[in-house]
Order: C-alpha cells, then structure tokens, then sequence
C-alpha cells in the first residue's frame, strides 16, 4: 500500500469505515484522482506523501507516518491541517479528501434519457476542411445560443462550435466531473483564501448546470455601464431583447409547494425579526417538478437551459452545431476570419467565415483573444474579472429537513442594510458538501451525519473586488482580491441569516469561516460575533458567475465588436463592463440577441 492508500485508508477508518472496505475505498478513490485534470492529480499525489509523512512533524511536532497516528493524534492532525493559516496546507488537505468523500456519499447513478437534441444532431452534416459560413459561434452558452438561434432564423449560415457535450442525468459527483470545467478544478487565491470558481463546459455551456433563477439587470447598478460604455442601459436599451429572452425560457415563479423546505425556514426566520419580503426567485422552469437537481443537469430537461430553449431553434433553422469542437486558433483578415477547431478525435479542421462570434465564457473568451492577439485591446483581456463571491450558512433544525428536496435556489431576500449582498437559497447535496464544510474531522462528521436536519441559505456578493484570468500549460489561472468591504458584507450577511435560522428554532449555526469561531449553539452566542473581525482568509467562498474579463469599453466596442478588429465580436459574460446587480444569466442573452440584430444590419449590407 503506498503513502496516499495508507493515509486513505486511515482517514476512513476514522470515519467509521471496516479496515477491509476502508482498503478497497482507498484504493478506488485513488483510481478516481487520477482521472482528475493531470496538474492536479499531480499535487493530489505530491500532497498526499507530505501528509503521510511530513504533516505530523510540521503541525504535531511527531515522528510519525499519519496513518500509525492514534485516534486523538489523527483527529489532532485533522483540526491544525483543515484551519491551517497556510493556504497550501489547507488545500493539500482539501484535495487530499476529495474523493473520499465522493465514495463514501456516493449515489445510484440516475436513468438516462436521451436529449431532446440528439435528432436534430444526427441531421447535421459532418463539417469538412475549409467551410465556410456567414456567423461562425464560438461557444454554446448564454451569449453564444441566442445570437445564433436569431441569426439563423434571420437566413445566415450560422455554425456552433463548442468543446463541450450534451448534458445528460448524473449524479452530483459525475456532473461535476463531466460538465464542469477542469472538473470543478478552477480557482484562485483570494488573501489567504482559496477561491473556487465554477463554470461549465457543454452544449447550453453553464445554463445545463445553472440554478435557472431568471432576473433582470438592475438600473442602479446599470447606471456604472452607462457611465463606461455611453450608452443608456439604465434607461431600458434591452428591454426589448429581455422581454424575447422571459418568453422563450418560460420564465415564471414557481409553486411554492415545489420549493425546498430552507427557503421556508429562512423565510419564517426572517419574519419573526420583522423582515418582511424573502420572495420566490422566477426561473425558466415552467414544467418543474421540484427534483432539486437544477446545477447537476435536469434529469427530465424541465429546465429551458440555451440547449432546450435556442439550440434545437438555430438547429431547425439551418444553422449548423458540432459538440466536442474546441476552436484554438482564430486569425482576422480583410475579408473575414479564419479558425482552427481540434475536435476530442483529435481531427484538425481550418474554417472560414464573415464573421465570428466569441461565446467561450469570461475563462474561454479572453484565451482565444490573448492566445490569438485578437485586436487593438488583447493586453487587456482576462483583467477586470468578477466572479460574485458566495457562501452559505448551515443551520441543525430540530426537525429533519431533507433539503435536497424540492428547488434548492428557490427563494430570495434582499436587506436593505446591504445592498450589493443578494441573498438567494442552496442546498448542497451530502456527497459534495463535505469539502465545503468550514470544519473537519469529528465536528465534520457530526454534521454529515446529521445532514438531513440541515438547512442552508446562501449569499453573494455584487463584488466591488476583481482579478484576472491567464491560461498556463492549457489550465485556467486565477488571481482575485475580495475588497475589504465586499468581506464585511458577506460577514454582516451571515450574522443576517444565522440571526433567521436561530429565530426559525435551529439548534445550531455553522458559518462559513476558517480560522474564526464559525459554530454557535444559542442566539446569545452568536451576538458576540463581530464581522468587522472577519478577513478575506477567514471566508470558505467560491464563485459562480466570472464576467468581465473582455469588457464593453475595455476590450470591446458598444456594438460587442474587438476594438481594432472588423469581423470579431464578443457575445458573453466577459462583455459585462460590471455587475448587473443579479445573476447574469438573462442579461447575457439579452446582449446576445442585440448583437444579432446588429450582425443581421451589417451582415446584409
Ligand atoms: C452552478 C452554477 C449555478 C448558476 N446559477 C445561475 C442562475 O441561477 N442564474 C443565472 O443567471 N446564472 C447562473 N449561473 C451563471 C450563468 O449560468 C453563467 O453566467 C452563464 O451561463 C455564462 O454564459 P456565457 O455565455 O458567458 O458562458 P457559458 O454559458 O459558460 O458558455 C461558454 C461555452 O463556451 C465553450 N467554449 C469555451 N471556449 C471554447 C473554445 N475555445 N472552443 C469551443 N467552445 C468553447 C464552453 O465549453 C462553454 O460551453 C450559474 C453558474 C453556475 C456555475
């Protein structure tokens, strides 16, 4: 057995597990890791020698391999690794459980059902060297499936090349190894804190794997667009293009007997401190049933993600999508643009078009524009990222609560104190909460053996903090600095929801800090907590929605062209000049369809 089975091994015995199926796990999650994106199954391994033999000398000042430590010395190890100020000991660890956790929490996979576009799919014709197209769209997405839907429909030749595949039902973890980028694996460094920043990469891009809250832009936050871009946005320009968006996703409010039962609670918990006005988020769900499966991928496709919704409309329009075509090069000429696709059979074809459309994501966008050296502006592409840092609250009720049943992101709740937090319902399911938990070792399986008494509600903040984005060696890398004052609203924003909860009869809170008391038993208790205490570091945050990165009035011009290019435009969350004050979903798409209507002007003249 070798130093990462024997250190496995151990930590599931810790958990309860038989030394036999403690064996045999240890060996599968070390089958699992190595599946994981190379650099990473790399560290995992590095990481799991320095545990095995270095971490009990560094943290316990003991001469001994982790695995022979007895039960109070391993649970010792647990505590000072998990609540480590070093970051790179407290990632190690992180990475270390990773899979553990996912096979000790495993679930029965779910049936699949073929995906409403896989007829349509098979009548594409397979693409051939040197075609050429009107709109060639790079990427899927929310930016990149509405324009080509309109376009086609409009009568252009439009072609759809995206990396990804068609998102079918998995379970948590297999989603997560499938239909997020990197697997999961794309972060940054924030302070002391590591950052996670989640992204999908498929047919629909993230909108398979989203949580299908639909809102609308809000004008005081569209206020600084207008201040960089000159245009009125705050004054209703796409209003047209959002009113097209809410009808082809059916965007409507939910039953509330579909919603899961931690909005209620939240919601009865925020009444008894006398705050009115939790209210149920709208979704593109019109045929939900509450499944609860919503940033997994909808196992019935009730959700009107860009490959329900606009995909299967550009596909019976003409226009053309090829799934698994990764585009790396991309070159402007007088007359058009050229491109380079590699697709997963390793097949290279060179493409050309009029004009190209990049929809590759804030992550993918700004690669191709500085891999490429696309346009006047490409230096300046991938800054100026903002990933809306969110984090939740645990609440143990009294009662049990199975809140992975029914919508997970159902309700929301704006305070008036804090305007740029957005509080909005989650529930993360047993077998991936686990790594996010701000604790470890006994207090970490106290809770997941209490999960189904768990309720959660979450938070995120309209960051006033931003970073970058630069692709080494084929992998995302992250830079980001939360804003002192963003970590100060998400502190003021947990008391906020660790005050409901205990109002709504938890019997304990566990707040999503490292490094700082995070558990409270009494309401008394918690009010000796003070978020001017909390840094960047304390914080266990990840990110859901990276934007901004190729900037209106930064990287491009206010008709979504690349400043000095004639026939490259950008058509995803990378052209927010700043936040939009809500999940960013819609307002993409909007875009995306005004693009359209300006390529069909240009495209006809
Ligand atoms: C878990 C989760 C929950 C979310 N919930 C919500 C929500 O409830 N409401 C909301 O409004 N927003 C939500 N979001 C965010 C929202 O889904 C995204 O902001 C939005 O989908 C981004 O659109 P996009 O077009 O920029 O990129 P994406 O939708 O990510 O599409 C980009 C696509 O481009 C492809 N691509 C990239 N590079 C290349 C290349 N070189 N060649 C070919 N293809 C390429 C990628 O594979 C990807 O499929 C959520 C996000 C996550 C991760």
């Amino acid at each position: 057995m070798n130093a990462g089975e024997a250190f496995a091994r151990r930590w599931l015995i810790a958990r309860g597990c038989a030394p036999v199926r403690a064996g045999a796990l240890a060996m599968a999650a070390g089958q699992r890791a190595r599946r994981y994106p190379r650099a990473v199954a790399l560290l995992r391994a590095a990481g799991l020698w320095l545990i095995e033999f270095v971490f009990p000398r560094l943290l316990l000042g003991r001469w001994r391999r982790a695995s022979r430590l007895d039960a109070t010395a391993f649970e010792e190890l647990e505590q000072r690794a998990h609540h480590a100020g070093r970051l790179w000991i407290r990632g190690i660890y992180l990475l270390a459980r990773l899979p553990l956790w996912e096979l000790r929490h495993a679930e029965p996979p779910p049936r699949q059902t073929p995906h409403p576009l896989e007829p349509l799919l098979a009548r594409v014709p397979p693409l051939t060297d040197h075609a050429e197209f009107d709109v060639i769209v790079v990427g899927s997405g929310a930016g990149g499936a509405p324009l080509a839907a309109d376009l086609a429909a409009r009568g252009h030749r439009v072609a759809i090349l995206e990396a990804g595949g068609l998102v079918q039902g998995e379970t948590t973890a297999g989603a997560l190894a499938h239909y997020y980028l990197n697997q999961g694996f794309v972060g940054g460094a924030s302070g002391n804190a590591l950052l996670p920043v989640m992204l999908g990469r498929n047919v629909g891009g993230t909108t398979p794997i989203n949580s299908a809250t639909c809102l609308e832009p809000q004008p005081p936050f569209l206020r600084q667009w207008d201040r960089i871009t000159g245009l009125p946005f705050s004054d209703g320009l796409l209003s047209g293009e959002l009113a097209r968006v809410r009808e082809t996703l059916g965007v409507c409010v939910p039953d509330r007997k579909l919603l899961g039962a931690s909005g209620e609670i939240f919601e009865r918990g925020l009444k008894s401190l006398g705050r009115e006005g939790a209210y149920v988020l709208p979704r593109n769900t019109p045929a939900c049933e509450g499944l609860g499966r919503c940033p997994f991928g909808c196992p019935r496709f009730h959700k009107r993600s860009t490959d329900i919704a606009f995909l299967p409309l550009a596909l019976q329009r003409g226009g053309v999508l090829y799934p698994g075509a990764r585009v790396d090069r991309i070159a402007e000429s007088s007359t058009g643009v050229q491109l380079h696709v590699r697709f997963r059979d390793g097949q290279r074809l060179s493409l050309r078009a009029r004009k190209c459309v990049l929809a590759g994501g804030a992550l993918g966008t700004p690669q191709l524009i500085r891999a490429n050296r696309l346009g006047s502006h490409w230096r300046a592409a991938g800054d100026h990222l903002k990933v809306h840092p969110a984090a939740k609250v645990l609440a143990l009720m009294p009662d049990s609560v199975h809140g992975e049943r029914g919508i997970a992101q159902g309700m929301g709740y704006q305070a008036p104190e804090l305007p740029r937090i957005a509080f909005e319902g989650i529930f993360t399911p047993k077998s991936t909460v686990a790594p996010v938990l701000p604790c470890a070792g006994a207090a970490a399986d106290y809770w997941m053996d209490h999960y189904d008494r768990a309720a959660s509600f979450g938070m995120m903040a309209l960051d006033r903090g931003s970073g970058s984005v630069r692709w080494t060696g084929g992998q995302p890398v992250l830079r980001y600095a939360l804003h002192a004052d963003d970590v100060l609203d998400l502190a003021r924003g947990m008391k906020l929801m660790a005050e409901a909860f205990f109002a709504a009869g938890a019997e304990c809170v566990l707040l999503p800090l490292i490094g700082l008391r995070n558990e409270f038993i009494t309401a008394a208790q918690l009010a000796d907590f003070s978020p001017a205490d909390v840094r960047a570091h304390h914080l266990v945050a990840s990110g859901f929605h990276p934007q901004g990165t190729a900037g209106m009035g930064r990287v491009a011009d206010v008709d979504h062209r690349l400043y000095g290019c004639r026939h490259i435009f950008v058509s995803d969350a990378s052209l927010l000049p700043d936040t939009p004050g809500v999940n960013p979903q819609l307002t993409i798409m909007a875009l995306s369809l005004r693009l359209a209507g300006m390529m069909d002007t240009e495209l006809a003249s």
